[in-house]
């Protein structure tokens, strides 16, 4: 069972590091890390779990929305839309705290799926705001940084 990491039990301060990038999507130990994932991801009750919340410092990270898990390893955002919205946010690596945070309405991303083919997925509203947070783990960001 992985345990997730807070900002109150960090020590080596993990959830502030730039993330690697994944070589192989598709090896063993990557599926194995995607399984784990995604069952504490559901033991917590998250919408999305990204690496680095677990202890490991590699570009990937999972969601999942409206019943449908998507694996994104080694993503970029290469577009973000001008026009903002506002919501509210939670993070397992922040407990208890909620806070209204300003992003992108909408998003357009690169990824490599979990076969290693490379994809684009463009996102709006509530999809865009969970990648946006998401991919923010990657690079050391949390959403307290972005509390206006
Ligand atoms: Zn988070």
């Amino acid at each position: 069972m992985l345990e997730v990491i807070t900002v109150q039990n960090d020590p080596d301060h993990i959830l502030r590091r730039q993330a690697e990038r994944i070589s192989d999507p598709t090896s063993p130990e990557m599926r194995t890390l995607v399984a784990e994932m995604i069952e504490t991801m559901r033991r917590e009750d998250g919408v999305g779990l990204a690496a680095p919340q677990i202890g490991r410092s590699v570009r990937l990270f999972v969601i999942e929305t409206a019943g449908r898990v998507s694996v994104f390893f080694n993503p970029n955002i290469v577009s973000y839309s001008e026009e903002t919205i506002m919501s509210e946010e939670g993070c397992l690596s922040v407990p208890g705290e909620f806070s209204m945070i300003d992003r992108s309405k909408r998003i357009s991303m690169e990824y490599q799926d979990t076969d290693g083919k490379k994809k684009t997925f463009v996102a709006e509203d509530f999809l865009a705001t969970v990648l946006q947070h998401e991919y923010d783990h990657l690079d050391g960001k949390l959403m307290i940084d972005r509390v206006r």
